[in-house]
């Protein structure tokens, strides 16, 4: 009986045990041992962060291979280039009309519940701030001088750009064109598969992160900006569940339901790892397999939304400017909170998919309108939290961009995405396989 339960649980269930197992497990260490250096070191620092640093990195190894692949995969069946320049205006305009959504609800909501008290300007803060790179240093990197090194170092946009060069060449050179792009449609079979893989293993390493973040985490930093984070949170989950729904629901004529129970699992991932770009993989997979995206939209759009969409940082940089200027007693004028829509919005293109660098690129925001970098210092304590919660909103943007101009581009299949069963994953890794062969 409890065997078969078992079999039944699919997968966002198995990590939703883990994950709350793990955040139990975690407490509970530490109400039983506090400070314990046994504890620390062979739990928190051993055991735990060995089993979850490896689940990350084996999302993470698939990133470049994956995208690489599947983004020639797509390139070669869009022949027409005029096709793909229509692929990448639409997607970048989507994208850059949600961030702007983000940033005006997050500065509105900011100044209306004022979450900034003067009182902290008094406390000990330091902070120095990184130097963000100039627009015509981002153009000119756009283009991989070598495209080995880009893949080594996991540039997107220098990885995107050659991939679409190189699927757009095969396209172009007939019979033996066919022949390299029926071999990068086996490897992207290969790679989907191990994407499934490492999915099977998932509830293991988040249960293994949430078990270090709770053995981890400062709850006493929490107290004097608690505002400051529950008006994110609110934003947040408000841009999650109201905003993105709405816009599928005028863009697309889908089932906002539908697709919010379908992004449960990526979610989940973008939450445990707080890296965009390490839950690629399930965003991919989610999006073709589930939502019924066709591979040529998805592996240009989510690749590409992973690198320079981020509504949940921005909507993170817009609350966090409003509070600093109000913390320091600095009053912005009409003129200035534009200058924040515009600075934010650069700054979430440029913060990379990994846990943390929207913090830093606030920075940029902040010197843009006068504002103490320091002040960053402040709200430093709360952002691991609210990182893995803008991170679940950042891949949500995506995918919902990614649904709306593949049903605009008719590359979209609505069966796939009505259907509740479509590319679930339930069952062990194996069991799925031999489920496959048997059939
Ligand atoms: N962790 C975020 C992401 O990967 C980026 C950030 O805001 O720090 O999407």
């Amino acid at each position: 009986m409890a065997l078969t339960q078992s079999k039944k649980l699919g997968l966002t269930g198995k990590i939703l045990i883990g994950m709350a197992a793990g955040i139990i497990f975690g407490l509970l260490l530490r109400n039983l041992f506090p400070g314990s250096t046994f504890v620390e070191e062979y739990i928190t620092e051993g055991l735990f962060n060995v089993i979850g640093s490896i689940f990350i990195s084996s999302l993470q190894m698939l990133v470049v291979p994956l995208v690489f692949i599947s983004l020639v995969c797509g390139t070669c069946s869009l022949s027409d280039p005029s096709k793909l320049g229509r692929l990448g205006g639409k997607t970048i305009l989507f994208y850059l009309f949600t961030t702007a959504i983000a940033l005006s609800m997050a500065i509105l909501v900011a100044l209306l519940i004022h979450p900034g008290n003067a009182s902290l300007a008094s406390e000990q803060i330091e902070f120095s701030a990184k130097e963000a790179p100039g627009l015509a240093e981002v153009l000119i990197n756009l283009v991989p001088r070598n495209p080995i090194q880009a893949m080594t170092e996991g540039n997107m946009l220098q990885i995107i750009i050659f991939a679409v060069i190189f699927g757009f060449a095969i396209s172009h050179i007939g019979e033996r064109g066919k022949r390299v792009a029926a071999l990068f449609s086996d490897l992207n079979e290969v790679i989907m598969r191990v994407v499934t893989l490492v999915m099977s293993l998932a509830p293991y390493g988040i249960f293994a992160l949430m078990a270090k973040l709770a053995l981890t985490l400062g709850v006493e930093t929490f107290g004097s900006v608690l505002k400051y984070f529950l008006v994110v949170l609110g934003v947040l989950l408000i841009h999650a569940f109201v905003v993105y729904p709405s816009l599928l629901k005028v863009f697309s004529g889908l089932n906002p339901f539908t697709f919010v129970r379908k992004m449960r699992d990526v979610q989940l991932f973008a939450f445990s790892t707080a890296s965009s770009n390490a839950t690629l993989p399930v965003t991919i997979e989610t999006a073709e397999h589930r939502l019924g995206v066709d591979n040529k939209v998805a592996s240009f759009t989510l690749p590409l939304g992973a690198t320079i969409n981020m509504d949940g940082t921005a909507i993170m940089q817009g609350v966090a400017t409003v509070f600093i200027a109000q913390v320091f007693g600095i009053d912005l004028t009409i003129t200035d909170y534009a200058m924040v829509v515009v600075t934010a919005t650069l700054a979430s293109i440029g913060t990379a998919g990994v846990p943390g660098v929207g913090l830093i690129m606030l920075a940029m925001v902040l010197n843009q309108v006068g504002l103490p970098v320091e002040g960053i210092a402040l709200i430093m304590g709360v952002d691991r939290l609210l990182d893995m919660v803008r991170t679940a909103v950042n891949v949500t943007g995506d995918s919902v961009a990614t649904v709306v101009i593949a049903k605009s581009e008719g590359a979209f299949d609505e069966t796939t995405f009505n259907d509740t069963q479509a590319g679930k994953t339930a069952g062990s890794f194996t069991e799925q396989v031999n489920a496959e062969l048997k059939s």
